[in-house]
């Protein structure tokens, strides 16, 4: 299955992809991830992220575009993945459709994490990454609502909405149900 998984932070995405990978047996590729393990080994891209990232603001949209289609293109992603983090805005949405229809592939589906803006931050504090502090979470919110969000009407049909509140269990059968799993 090739699925986005959308929803804003602290939505608990990365918590239910560790689940799914396993279940549904392809990888979780997480732009977050891939950014914080450069910035960790001090890569030329983590050295050209960590600044967005510390600010709470988007990477530029080519960097992160490149970073995505080259691990799109490693041989465990070739029957499917659970992109996490990647598309944040409509113009990384339509980078996304032309990076698979070049190889003649589509998505197979949308999951929206539906969670309310109070407990995502209560999840964000409590998680206390080091882009998780209150001005940092306040602009990642605005960045989401602007910029990301969008992309529920831009995916319209293809869109999977799972109530993410709750025990973390019970989400993950929510979202193996609602992918008819
Ligand atoms: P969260 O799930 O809390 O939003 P992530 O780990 O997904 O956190 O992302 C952390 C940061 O990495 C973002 O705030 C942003 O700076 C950067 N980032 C991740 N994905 C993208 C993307 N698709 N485009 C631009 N920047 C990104």
């Amino acid at each position: 299955m090739r699925l986005v998984l959308l929803g804003p932070p602290g939505a608990g995405k990365g918590t239910q992809a560790a689940l799914l990978t396993e279940k549904l047996g392809v990888p979780h590729i997480s732009t977050g991830d891939l950014f914080r393990a450069n910035i960790g080994e001090g890569t030329p891209l983590g050295l050209e992220a960590k600044g967005y990232i510390d600010a709470g603001k988007l990477v530029p949209t080519d960097v992160t575009a490149r970073m995505v289609e080259s691990r799109l293109d490693e041989a465990d992603a070739a029957e499917g993945f659970l992109l996490d983090g990647f598309p944040r805005t409509v113009e990384q949405a339509e980078i996304l459709t032309e990076l698979l229809a070049k190889k003649g592939l589509a998505l197979d589906g949308v999951v929206n994490f539906e969670v309310s803006e109070d407990v995502v931050v209560e999840r964000m504090l409590a998680r206390g990454r080091a882009d998780d502090n209150e001005e940092t979470i306040r602009t990642r919110l605005q960045v989401y609502r602007n910029e990301t969000a969008p992309l529920i009407d831009h995916y319209g049909d293809a869109i999977i909405t799972v109530a993410a509140e709750g025990e973390v269990e019970e989400i993950n059968a929510r979202v193996m149900e609602a992918l008819g799993k």
